[in-house]
């Protein structure tokens, strides 16, 4: 994906340092996050701190999670090079390029309109062809791509949404923060017939999700 290298000794100290020191093994999942330039997604000023353990403002009171974060949800969806996965909350699109290296195609839906314009401009500046922006409510799905291998919310939710696990496919899992406003845990699910197997996966804090599924406005 990348032909811009610049600051791939920042990014390869990030996954060696942050990420593989953390428990992180998966071959592809650390190859994406060396490969997606992620100072590209984070607006001037904060760019220069692209690297560093932690969110960034990205605009609109929104933010780009912290790389750990990022790769940890990549990881606990088990992503495979023929999936089709939807993300909830699109932000700046790095969440969305890290799984456009992993699987067929990404399909990842934010509510407001200059956010996903944002990630509509920094998917194209690394080319990530195979990721689909929706303008919307995400707390809804998607059904035109439904069913999904794997399903990310990267936003906080009191709970899952009812029509997310609808579109989950058989063996599909989701991840998302499920807690307060303040302060969620990471729930990973695996879905099998109406069955969902519940994983968790510690304590993290991330914007509210905003929605008809989610909290209100
Ligand atoms: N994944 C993003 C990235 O890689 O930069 C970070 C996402 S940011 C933590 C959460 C995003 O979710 C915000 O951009 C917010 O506008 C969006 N959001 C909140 N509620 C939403 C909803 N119901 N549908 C779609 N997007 C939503």
């Amino acid at each position: 994906m990348t032909p811009p290298c610049q600051r791939s000794g920042e990014r390869r100290r990030m996954v060696d340092q942050q990420i593989e020191a953390r428990g992180i093994r998966d071959p592809f999942v650390l190859a994406a996050m060396r490969d997606v330039p992620r100072h590209l997604f984070v607006p001037q000023p904060y760019d220069r701190d692209a690297y560093a353990d932690a969110p960034l403002p990205i605009g609109n009171g929104q933010t780009i999670s912290q790389p750990y974060i990022v790769a940890l949800m990549t990881v606990l969806i088990r992503p495979a090079s023929t999936d089709t996965v939807l993300e909830i909350g699109a932000g700046s699109g790095y969440q969305a390029a890290i799984l456009s290296e992993l699987v067929r195609k990404v399909i990842t839906i934010e509510r407001i309109e200059e956010v996903a314009a944002l990630a509509r401009a920094n998917l194209a500046a690394v080319r990530a062809d195979n990721v689909e922006i929706i303008l919307g409510d995400g707390t809804l799905g998607y059904p035109p791509g439904a069913p999904y291998n794997g399903i990310i919310i990267t936003a906080a939710t009191p709970e899952i949404p009812g029509p997310l696990k609808e579109q989950l496919a058989e063996g599909g899992r989701l991840v998302a923060p499920v807690g307060d406003r303040i302060l969620q845990e990471l729930v990973a699910l695996e879905r099998h017939g109406v069955r969902f197997t519940e994983e968790h996966h510690g304590g993290v804090r991330f914007v509210p999700l905003i929605g008809r599924h989610g909290w209100e406005d």
